[in-house]
């Protein structure tokens, strides 16, 4: 397993963290043989929240690390709003370590974070006086944020020096908070990467991802795993692996993948924005055209388009497309025309859908 330094904190991180939140609730044999080999296998990182897996996310990776917290990163996780004080904080990081029969939080994550949440954490009698007592008091070790917020204001939150790392989603199809990324690199804050697989979209095959790895990948996930791993800035690709194949071939790809130079991963990262800029020529996502009075979802059908189109990703685009519900799909399209007079980008949609249809369909 390789280590990776977990921004400034002094903490040696392996390249694969098991994120928790995949796990079947129905199988705590699973999720303990998981986090067992997990560890057996050198993987140090546990990423869990209370209300992941139906609220059974904590008990679930509880059997796999039988009270051990110390010496490896287990984290916690809890929101916050404008009602969240200090003591009914910290009775939720006691309540997590209470299901995670641990005594200990390597690290604490202020969950579902944004910069407008940034006064209910600082303010006096508020989150952040719980997270730092309890870290005073030895019950947790450093505080990281997680969220969904736009990528400048996610680099306006770490520069405030208030937080250890920050995890944000990236992988090949989403590299909106590679500047976040960068930026944090700079700092000396760590970069947990969550959805180094797209929530398993990675995992169809794609010719076109695989190819854009220096020497070729294995598979599509195999790509999007070494994708995320060559970014110099982030510590650790957390993936939810809910079977133990699963954690097996990643393990595999992060024990075989040692780096690429500066710049392969330039020439990856521009083959990336080629192929977000083919897409965006023919469809922005910008969603002024919907609102069709039949439900077809414009700018869905056209997403899945372009994954075949433009990422080879064929097979998943039509399982997706079947699973949509029929009004949602292209072919219930009436060509009443009214959708196009809404776009900004003059597409002619009507026939667009028609080619969907029969690319999908
Ligand atoms: S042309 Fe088709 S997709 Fe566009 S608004 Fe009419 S029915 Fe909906
Ligand atoms: S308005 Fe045009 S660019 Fe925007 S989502 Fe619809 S089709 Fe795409």
């Amino acid at each position: 397993m390789q280590y990776r330094d977990l921004g400034k904190t002094g903490l040696k991180v392996s390249a694969l963290a098991l994120g928790c939140m995949r796990f079947d609730p129905n199988n705590p044999e699973l999720a303990e043989q998981i986090v067992d080999e997990a560890i057996a296998a050198g993987v140090n990182y546990f990423e869990t929240a209370r209300g992941y897996v139906a609220g059974k996310c904590q008990q679930l990776t509880a059997h796999g690390l039988k009270g051990r917290s110390r010496g490896l990163i287990v984290s916690g996780k809890a929101g916050i709003n404008a009602e969240t004080t200090a003591a009914g904080y910290r009775a939720e990081i006691d309540l997590q370590m209470q299901t995670l029969g641990v005594d200990y939080l390597e690290f604490y994550q202020v969950g579902w974070f944004s910069l407008a949440k940034m006064e209910f954490l600082t303010k006096k009698d508020g989150a952040l006086e719980a997270l730092d007592k309890a870290r005073n008091e030895g019950i947790i070790g450093h505080i990281g944020f997680t969220g969904h917020d736009s990528p400048e204001n996610f680099t306006k939150c770490i520069e405030t020096g208030i937080f250890d790392s920050c995890t944000v989603p990236y992988n090949m199809l989403n590299r909106a908070y590679a500047p976040t990324i960068k930026r944090a690199g700079e700092l000396g804050v760590g970069v947990i990467a969550m959805c180094p697989v797209a929530g398993g979209m990675l995992a169809s095959p794609s010719p076109q991802l695989q190819q854009l790895i220096p020497g070729g990948a294995k598979t599509t996930a195999d790509a999007a795993l070494r994708f995320v791993l060559a970014n110099q800035d982030v510590t650790t690709a957390c993936s939810g692996m809910n079977t133990v194949e699963m954690l097996r071939e990643n393990l595999e790809t992060t024990n075989n993948f040692h780096g690429v130079n500066a710049e392969d991963f330039r020439r990856m990262d521009a083959i990336l924005d080629e192929f977000h800029s083919l897409g965006e020529r023919f469809c922005t996502m910008c969603g002024y055209c919907n609102e069709c009075q039949e439900g077809v979802d414009i700018p869905g059908n056209f997403h899945l388009y372009n994954l075949a189109k433009v990422y080879g990703m064929t097979d998943w685009a039509r399982a997706q497309y079947a699973a949509k519900e029929a009004d949602k799909r292209a072919d219930a399209c009436i060509r009443c025309g009214k959708c196009e007079l809404k776009c900004p980008h003059k597409l002619q949609i009507m026939e667009q859908l028609a080619e969907v249809t029969k690319t999908l369909g």
